[in-house]
Parts: structure tokens; C-alpha cells; sequence
């Protein structure tokens, strides 16, 4: 079942060969007890080496099972070390940091054995060794005796074919060596036992074979094995495995025996995660507290479809670049023509009939408000002391919304308080709104003919207005069309439209976004009645009829933005037209996504010139702060990214200290069957704690460091419990923190297991 045939194994340090085996060839029994007797440095060990599988050997052949080894991977030559061989070592070579029992199930828990065969199984060896109620203590827990019984007990308990022994009693006083004799003895009565030694009255009293060796050479063997004995028993050999877990518990055992390093060195590592939990919590945290400002505050800002719209998008800042068809610096002597930003920035929305009574259907359950601005224009005299006075700046009013839900509080009950007079849809009027301190313009307060630095609200509601038709104001001489300048008369003309200041209003505290200014609005009731009496106009159709500006004589303007049109200047004349501006209050935040999706709906399907586009206030500001956080964000969580790359650094460096520390259980381990991949495992599991425990060890600190700075931040503004930790975010830094450390690992992990099995055993 073993045999070596003409094996020669040199080694080689600089120039210098050393042949420390040389054609050596032995067949062994299934049972026997051979002593290896020899000098020291007669290549005893390496023989025992190469038998084990733990050292190749250069030439020759080692045969196994009656077949060659000269083809056997590493994966084999772990199967065989696992399942066929137990060493036992002169220095005993135990795992320091983990308990006897756990030495002693180490070969079964890297073959996946399961936990209870385990535990019976090496509970069984550490009986047979005399050692049972020492199982759970540590290796520098037992004397000398005890620790290579450990060994012994280490090396049956997976009852493999064959025990290696390398002077197993070569540290041991007199006594105690006996002891471990006869235990060797023991198990030599049904396995194969070699034992090297180089004290031949231990050979003489316990073994059945004696083979002598002197440098490198068989000289004698005192029981060969005849020509006509035959063997054809077999080793057993099984499959190999260790499972991350048992990767994990050597490795926390390891970190455990190391508390005060492996603290600072997670502490110093979590340094990143702190700093980049601390900027999450705190944005998310303000982010929270915007958005519910914007909720509050911005919930109620009107959607605005306009006759041009405004791209605010991405291309915006493309067009700036101009045409993307042409390169850079070019180097012909030639000049482009560009497309007009405006052109590219602005989109013309054609308010159709067909789109208006797509808008009327709109569900009105979702709206506080509405409002269809016509480019109608007023002409309006005040009467006061001063006597009468053309009113110029009518083009600051608004139309008031008209609240399509009659018995529910509108846009205006929601975010005003009226604070004198009473509002009414059905009358042409005026509404003055006033800012938070009451406060109006003097050139508004000039409209009703009023001026002074205080007014009552009597004063103001008293007040009367004329709107004067457009045919009694313009006095036609033969295609001339000039104002009248007899404002007394047109003020008291029948025609004219008295206009009253029906209430004065005021934004509600925390309404400032949507209500801040002051200024008049004016009923719908307003517009209707003059388009309403303006039905048969001479001026109306006289503009009709002619293709310039009747009141100018100009041309009208083609083109984008032009407020010289003939539809706008109809409009102002007082003729019914498409309306240009149409503002849609929503209830609340929810209703505004129904109306915007009902909005979307229209454009599909549709081409680009036929889309109609709206302006979505509240979507445009919080997009823009939120942009604006977002960037700050990046910003700092790249800053402290860099200390999340310097420990992984540092934990590479760590770890390959940790590697030249445990170089000695690398080779225990590969002696006891490990594979490469096996010792990877150990070292990727180390970092997988170490990066696991700081990243947990970061996202508490950083927590913890919350409550201060909300304090700070609470003094400071007023905000309570800004920053918050978002246990997403939490997460995912220890996944990142974890996957860091293992990379910043891996390296060292790599080259511990490469090492060379014998070296790293030789290493103390
Ligand atoms: P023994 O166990 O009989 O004392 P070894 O098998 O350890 O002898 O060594 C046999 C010879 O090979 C010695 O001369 C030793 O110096 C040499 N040797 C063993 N291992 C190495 C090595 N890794 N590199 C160089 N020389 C070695
Ligand atoms: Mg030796």
C-alpha cells in the first residue's frame, strides 16, 4: 500500500546542493512499527516529509495504493495528507490560540465533518490519551507530556492508515518520554507507524523494524519486506473541505487572542464610515426637513402652461454649447451658424380649441383654483381730489382664481385671510392683497387715486374705479385711431364699467412662498364683461381688417417672445382670444401629480410642435435645492471616501503581519490537509471580521455623534433631530466597508497560502 522506489530529494541554497535523500527505496506493511534511525541531518525528516505528502520528492516514486504519485495535484496530495497520514512532530505544533478539543477535531472540521461527529470523535481520542478533562483548556495551559499527547490524540482521532512521528519524545524528560512511547506503541498494533528518532535504544525497545540511514542513504533494514509477502490492502481516501465557517471561528478565535490590536485597528478603520455617516444624516436629515418645508409650504403652487415654456432640462445646457455636429477648436477657415438659444430653450405651447376643451374635462376634484389669462387690456380712470387720472400700471394686476368647487375652500380661503370686504366671483372688481405687514406700494395705493403713508381700510374699499371701452376711449380720424383726452367725460360715460375694491386680503403665516407681494387682482367677471360689450367693436374690427398696428401704425413682429402680434394685439383691444397664460392651483401634492399626469397624457403620441408643455413651480424650486444638496453631499462623501481607501491599506498591512504571525499554523494546517484555498479562507475571514466590526464600530459612532450635532444644530437654528442615520445607508456602508477591508486583505491572504508547507512548519 506504501512504497518508495529510488526517491532522491536535494536541496539548494545558493550554489550549494544539498542531496539530502539519495535513491532511497522502501516498501512498508499495513502494520508495522519502523523506527527511521539516524545522525541528524541523515534526512530523516525529509523522508517522513516526502512520505506525508507535506515535501515533494525530485525523483523516484512514491507509490500509494499501488499507483504512481508522479501524477498527483496538490488537491490529491491534500486529500491523502487529510485522510491517510497524522503527524505527530517533535514540538508538538499545535494551534496556540484555540482550545485541545478544537486542536484535536481540526482535521475533521477541515474535511467537513459535522459538529457532533466532531465533538464524539476527538472526546474519544483525548480519552484514549488521558486527557479528557483537559479539553477545553489551551495549549500553554498543558506541560510538555500533555501537549504531544494532544498531538497523538490529534493524529488518531480521524483513524488515519498511517502515523508519522518525528521524534515525538525529542523535548521530553525520561519519564514522561515512556509514557508517550507506549502510547505510540499502542496505536502501532493496527497501523502503520514510522517513527524517526535518532536514539537507537528507543528504536530497539519499542519498534518491529529498524531502517539505519546515514547522509541521505538507506544503510540497513532490519525487517525488509520479502518477495513472496503480499499486500493488497488499501488506503482510504476522501474528499477535503473546510467551510467558511470554520474559517470564520479560527478567525475569531485568532482576533480574539489580539483584542487591543484588533480594536485600534478597527477603530482607526472605521474613521471613514464615521465621517461618511455623519454627512448622510445630516443631509438626509435636512433633506427631510426641505421636503417637508416644501410640502407645507409649496403644495399649492400653480402648474403654469404659458403660450412659451421654458426648457429647464439638460439641453438647456447643452444648447449653450451649440450644435453637437460640429468639433471643437476646428482648424478650417470657416464660420458656423448657430440655432438662436432662445429658440432651443424655449418651446411654444399653441393653446388650441382642441387643447382647451381637453383642459375644460380636466377632473376638478384636484383643483383649488384656475385661472385663463387673456392678453386683455383695461383702460381705467380713478377719480379723486386730484381729479381724474388715467390708471398706467394695470398691467401688475392678476386675475384672481376662480375656485371650480363652489362648496369648498379654494385656493384664496387656503392661504388668505380676508381681512375686510368680501369677495365676489360674480361682480367685475378689484382685490388688494397686502404683504405680512400690510404694507402696499405707493403706485398701488396711486391706482384708486389715493396717496399718504397710512390708509384705512375704509378709505380703500370706498373707492371707485371706470373701466372705459375701448370705442368710446380711441377717437378714429381717418385711419388713425387717438386716445380721447376728456377723462371726465368717459368717466362718466354710461358704457363704462364700474370697478369696486371688493376686499382686502393677506397672506396666512407660513403661506410667504405662495402669498409674499402686494397688488391688486381683479375678478374673471372683469374680463368677461369687456369682451362681453366689445362684441360689435369698431376698434376690434378695424384691427381686423389691417395687417399693422392700428394704435402704432408699426408692423406687427414675427417671432419667439414678440409682444407685438396681431392675436395679442386683438386681445388687448378687447376681442375674444385664446387665453396666453392658464394657471392650475392644485388641492395638495397628490392632486398636483393626477393634474400633471392628465397634462402628460395630452402629449402622447403627439410631436414636439404640437406638445404643450407646463412649468411645474414646486418641482423646479425642490429639484433645485435638492440638486444643490445632493451636489454638497458628493462632494464630502468623496473627501471621506479617503480614508475609507487608506484603511484598506492599512488592513493589507495588517494582514500580512497577521500572515508572518501565523506562518506556523499555516503549515499546521497544511500538514493537517488544508488546501491553498483553505488558508485563503482563514485570511479573507479575518478581514471579513475586522471590516464587518468596523464598519459596525463606525455606523454606532456615528450614530451616537448624531445627538450631539443635532444639539448644535438645535441651538444654533431652532431644527430639532436634523440629522438622522438612514438604516439603508447604513447598511450599505458596512457592505462597502466589508468588501474594502477584503480587497485591502486579499493579497496577503494569497501569499499565505502559497507557502511552502514544510518552511512554514519549520518557522517558530
Ligand atoms: P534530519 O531530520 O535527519 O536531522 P533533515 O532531513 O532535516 O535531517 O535534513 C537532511 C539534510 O538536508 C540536512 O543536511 C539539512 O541541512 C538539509 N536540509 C533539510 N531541509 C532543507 C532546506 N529546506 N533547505 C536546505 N537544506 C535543507
Ligand atoms: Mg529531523
Amino acid at each position: 500500500m506504501l512504497e518508495l522506489k529510488k526517491i532522491n530529494k536535494s536541496y539548494r541554497t545558493g550554489t550549494f546542493i544539498q542531496h539530502a535523500l539519495k535513491d532511497v527505496s522502501i516498501e512498508f506493511r499495513k502494520n508495522e512499527f519502523v523506527a527511521i534511525l539516524g545522525a541528524s541531518g541523515s534526512g530523516k525528516t525529509t523522508l517522513l516529509n516526502i512520505i506525508g505528502g507535506l515535501d515533494r520528492y525530485d525523483s523516484g516514486d512514491l507509490i500509494i495504493n499501488n499507483k504512481s504519485t508522479k501524477k498527483f495535484k496538490n488537491i490529491d496530495w491534500d486529500r491523502y495528507r487529510n485522510n491517510c497520514i497524522g503527524f505527530i512532530f517533535q514540538s508538538y505544533n499545535l494551534i496556540p490560540h484555540i482550545s485541545i478539543q478544537d486542536n484535536v477535531e481540526m482535521g475533521m472540521t477541515l474535511s467537513g465533518v459535522n459538529s457532533k461527529t466532531r465533538k464524539k470523535k476527538a472526546i474519544e481520542a483525548l480519552k484514549k490519551v488521558g486527557l479528557l478533562e483537559h479539553a477545553h483548556k489551551k495549549p500553554n495551559q498543558l506541560s510538555g507530556g500533555q501537549m504531544q499527547r494532544v498531538a497523538i490524540a490529534r493524529a488518531l482521532v480521524n483513524d488515519p492508515d498511517i502515523i508519522l512521528a518525528d521524534e515525538p519524545t525529542g523535548a521530553l524528560d525520561t519519564k514522561t518520554s515512556v509514557q508517550i512511547m507506549d502510547l505510540i506503541q499502542e496505536i502501532a498494533k493496527d497501523k502503520l507507524v514510522i517513527m524517526v528518532t535518532h536514539n537507537p535504544d528507543l528504536a530497539n525497545q519499542y519498534a518491529t523494524r529498524i531502517i539505519e540511514f546515514q547522509d541521505g542513504k538507506k544503510m540497513s533494514d532490519s525487517n525488509p519486506i520479502e518477495k513472496n509477502e503480499k499486500d493488497d490492502s488499501n488506503l482510504r481516501i476522501r474528499k477535503t473541505s473546510m467551510s467558511f465557517t470554520t474559517a470564520l471561528k479560527l478567525s475569531f478565535n485568532n482576533i480574539k487572542t489580539k483584542k487591543g490590536r484588533t480594536l485600534l485597528t478597527a477603530f482607526a478603520s472605521s474613521i471613514g464610515i464615521i465621517g461618511i455617516g455623519l454627512i448622510l444624516s445630516l443631509s438626509n436629515g435636512f433633506k427631510i426637513e426641505v421636503d417637508r418645508f416644501e410640502k407645507d409650504s409649496l403644495s399649492q403652487a400653480p402648474v403654469i402652461i404659458s403660450t412659451q415654456s421654458m426648457n429647464m432640462s439638460e439641453e438647456m445646457i447643452e444648447s449653450m454649447e451649440g450644435r453637437n455636429d460640429l468639433e471643437k477648436y476646428p482648424t478650417d477657415k470657416k464660420i458656423y451658424i448657430q440655432e438662436d438659444v432662445a429658440t432651443q430653450i424655449l418651446h411654444t405651447n399653441i393653446l388650441s380649441k382642441e387643447y382647451l376643451s381637453y383642459l375644460k374635462k380636466i377632473d376638478t376634484k384636484n383643483l383649488a383654483g384656475i385661472s385663463y389669462q387673456t392678453p386683455t387690456g383695461f383702460t381705467i380712470i380713478n377719480h379723486s381730489e386730484k381729479g381724474y387720472q388715467l390708471v398706467t400700471n394695470s398691467s401688475f394686476w392678476t386675475l384672481l382664481p376662480t375656485n371650480p368647487n363652489q362648496n369648498e375652500n379654494g385656493i384664496i380661503e387656503d392661504n388668505y385671510d380676508i381681512l375686510a370686504g368680501e369677495i365676489n366671483e360674480e361682480e367685475p372688481g378689484l382685490i388688494l392683497q397686502v404683504d405680512s405687514k400690510n404694507q402696499i406700494y405707493a403706485s398701488t395705493l396711486a391706482t384708486l387715486g389715493l396717496s399718504g403713508t397710512e390708509v384705512s381700510f375704509d378709505d380703500i374699499l370706498n373707492q371707485e374705479l371706470k373701466v372705459i371701452l375701448n370705442d368710446d376711449y380711441y377717437i378714429q380720424y381717418g385711419d388713425h385711431f387717438v386716445p380721447s383726452q376728456d377723462l371726465e367725460k368717459l368717466y362718466q360715460n354710461q358704457n363704462s364699467i364700474t370697478l369696486k375694491v371688493q376686499a382686502i386680503i393677506r397672506g396666512k403665516e407660513g403661506k410667504e412662498i405662495l402669498t409674499s407681494g402686494s397688488g391688486f387682482a381683479y375678478t374673471n367677471r372683469l374680463t368677461e364683461l369687456v369682451i362681453e360689450k366689445n362684441k360689435n367693436s369698431k376698434i376690434v374690427l378695424a384691427q381686423q381688417e389691417k395687417d399693422y398696428n392700428i394704435l402704432t401704425n408699426q408692423p406687427f413682429e414675427e417671432g419667439l417672445m414678440s409682444t407685438n402680434t396681431k392675436e395679442m394685439m386683438l386681445g388687448y383691444l378687447g376681442a375674444e382670444v385664446s387665453p396666453s397664460v392658464i394657471y392650475l392651483y392644485p388641492k395638495d401634492f397628490d392632486a398636483k401629480e393626477e393634474i400633471t399626469t392628465y397634462l402628460d397624457q395630452y402629449n402622447q403620441g403627439k410631436e414636439e410642435k404640437e406638445m404643450v408643455e407646463y412649468t411645474d413651480m414646486a418641482s423646479m424650486i425642490s429639484s433645485l435645492s435638492g440638486n444643490i444638496m445632493d451636489a454638497i453631499t458628493v462632494v464630502l462623501v468623496a473627501f471621506s471616501s479617503i480614508s475609507l481607501v487608506v484603511s484598506s491599506i492599512m488592513i493589507a498591512i495588517i494582514t500580512y503581519i497577521s500572515v508572518l504571525e501565523r506562518t506556523k499554523e499555516i503549515g499546521i494546517l497544511r500538514a493537517l490537509g488544508a488546501r491553498k484555498k483553505d488558508i485563503k479562507r482563514v485570511f479573507n475571514a479575518e478581514t471579513f471580521l475586522i471590516g464587518l466590526f468596523s464598519g459596525l464600530l463606525g455606523i454606532i459612532i456615528a450614530y451616537l455623534l448624531t445627538i450631539p450635532t443635532n444639539q448644535i444644530i438645535e441651538n444654533l437654528s431652532g431644527l430639532a433631530n436634523v440629522a438622522k442615520l438612514n438604516i439603508i445607508h447604513a447598511i450599505i456602508l458596512i457592505i462597502i466597508n466589508v468588501i474594502l477591508t477584503v480587497i485591502g486583505g486579499a493579497i496577503p491572504s494569497k501569499m499565505a497560502s502559497k507557502k511552502d508547507p514544510v518552511e512554514a512548519l519549520r518557522t517558530e
